[in-house]
């Protein structure tokens, strides 16, 4: 399949990695939004949040058990913001589920 985030998780495509494991991989967005921001994706294909179900959820809590502790190991004690785009008017532009994780700076309520 002719996935950008597929292939960047497959280490088929350069990535600034942060962090990777049999299920999951973590690396810093190419287009920065915050002082600190990478992304969390599964290495199965997923396309959104409405592809989530019984079959995968495991999965996608795994990731935020990923999510907790990178937050942890880059002392983001400050706080964080966990962000997954689904759909057009949300603005993803990836069709592979992702997970942004934001910090380093006052976020802004509500979102854009
Ligand atoms: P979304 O708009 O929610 O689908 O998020 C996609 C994110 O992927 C954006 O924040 C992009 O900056 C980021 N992105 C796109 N291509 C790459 C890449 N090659 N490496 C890292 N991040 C990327
Ligand atoms: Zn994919």
């Amino acid at each position: 399949m002719d996935c950008l985030f597929c292939k960047i998780a497959a280490g088929q495509l350069p990535s600034n990695s942060l962090y990777e494991d049999d299920l999951v991989k973590a690396f810093y967005d190419i287009n920065p939004g915050a002082p600190v921001h990478f992304l969390v994706v599964p290495k199965q294909h997923i396309a959104t949040i409405n592809d989530i179900n019984a079959g995968n959820s495991a999965l996608i809590a795994h990731i935020y058990e990923v999510i907790a502790k990178l937050a942890a190991q880059l002392k983001l004690d400050k706080g964080y913001r966990v962000v997954s785009n689904c759909g057009e008017d949300s603005g993803q532009t990836v069709g592979h589920i992702h997970f942004h994780v934001l910090a380093g700076r006052l976020l802004a309520w509500p979102p854009g």
